[in-house]
C-alpha cells in the first residue's frame, strides 16, 4: 500500500507538471504568433493570384519589370524553372508529359525524343522559325529534349574523350541539363554552317536569332562574356523558352536567367547577385 500511494503521488506530480508545461507552451505560442501561419499563406496566395488587379510587378532592374507568373517557379515543369550546375531538376528522371515531335525542321538522324519539345511551346517555335524563314534563314532543331538516359550517354562519352573538367564546360550531368525540361533547342542553320560552333553567332542566321528570339519567348541562354555566371561557354545556338514577356525583359536588362531567377523567386540573395 505504501508503495502504491507513493506511485500515485508521483504520477499526480508528473501529471501536474505536464499540465503546467503544456499550458505554458500554449501561452507562449499565443504571445508569439499574432496570426496563425495558415492565414498568412492564404493572404500571400491571394496577392500572387493573376486575377488580382493590384498585381505587384517584379523589378529585375530599376527600369525593367515583369508580371509574376502563376504557379510554383521551382516546379520542374514551370517555364521559369532554373536549371543550371547548382540547380538540378528535383526529379532527376523528369520528363515533360506533353513532349511532341517538332512540327518544324529537325535533324532526321537524331532520335525522335531529341527532335521533340514541349507541345505548349510549339506555337512560338513555329512562329520563330517562320519569321526566320521570311528573313531568309532556314533553321533546324539540332537538339531539343534530352532525357536522363540520353544525356547520360552524351555526358559519359564527353568525359571519356575530354576529361570531366573540359566536358563540364559544354555538357551537363544528367538531371542538370536544361534540355531535359523540353523548353530548349540547339538551333542550327539548315545547311549546318558553323554547326554547334561559336562562329554560328557571326553567321546571318545566328545574328538574326540573337536579335529576334526573345520576340517568341526564347533567350540566348549562354551569352558571350557571362560564362562565369552561367557556368557555360558561349553557345550562340542554345535557346531556352521562358515566355515572351520575361524573354523581352531579360534582353532589355542584358541579364542572364541565372541572375533573374533569384529575383523572380524573391530570394534574399537576389540583391547581391544583381
Ligand atoms: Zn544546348
Amino acid at each position: 500500500m505504501k508503495q502504491n500511494s507513493k506511485k500515485y503521488a508521483a504520477l499526480l506530480a508528473t501529471a501536474v507538471m505536464i499540465g503546467l508545461a503544456s499550458g505554458g507552451i500554449i501561452a507562449y505560442r499565443k504571445l508569439n504568433s499574432p496570426q496563425p501561419p495558415n492565414t498568412q499563406k492564404t493572404q500571400n496566395n491571394t496577392a500572387n493570384s493573376s486575377k488580382s488587379p493590384a498585381e505587384k510587378l517584379i523589378k529585375l532592374t530599376d527600369s525593367v519589370s515583369v508580371k509574376p507568373a502563376a504557379g510554383d517557379y521551382t516546379a520542374d515543369n514551370h517555364i521559369w524553372r532554373l536549371v543550371n550546375k547548382t540547380h538540378p531538376l528535383k526529379n532527376s528522371k523528369y520528363r515533360p508529359e506533353n513532349l511532341q515531335l517538332a512540327t518544324v525542321d529537325s535533324r532526321p538522324d537524331k532520335p525522335e525524343e531529341e527532335r521533340s519539345v514541349r507541345a505548349d511551346i510549339m506555337p512560338d517555335v513555329e512562329q520563330l522559325f517562320a519569321s526566320a524563314k521570311a528573313a531568309g534563314h532556314d533553321l533546324q532543331i539540332g537538339s531539343g529534349f534530352r532525357g536522363y538516359e540520353l544525356q547520360n550517354t552524351y555526358y559519359s562519352s564527353y568525359v571519356n574523350a575530354y576529361g570531366q573538367a573540359a566536358a563540364d564546360k559544354f555538357s551537363s550531368k544528367p538531371g542538370y541539363s536544361e534540355h531535359q525540361t523540353g523548353l530548349v533547342m540547339d538551333i542550327a542553320a539548315a545547311d549546318h554552317n558553323c554547326y554547334l560552333e561559336t562562329c554560328f553567332g557571326e553567321t546571318a542566321a545566328g545574328k538574326w536569332l540573337a536579335k529576334h528570339a526573345h520576340e517568341y519567348g526564347f533567350i540566348l541562354r549562354y551569352p558571350k562574356g557571362k560564362e562565369r555566371i552561367t557556368g557555360y561557354q558561349y553557345e550562340p545556338w542554345h535557346f531556352r523558352y521562358v515566355g515572351r514577356e520575361l524573354a523581352a525583359a531579360l534582353k532589355q536588362a542584358n541579364m542572364t536567367f541565372d541572375q533573374a531567377s533569384p529575383i523572380l523567386l524573391g530570394e534574399p540573395s537576389a540583391e547581391k547577385s544583381r
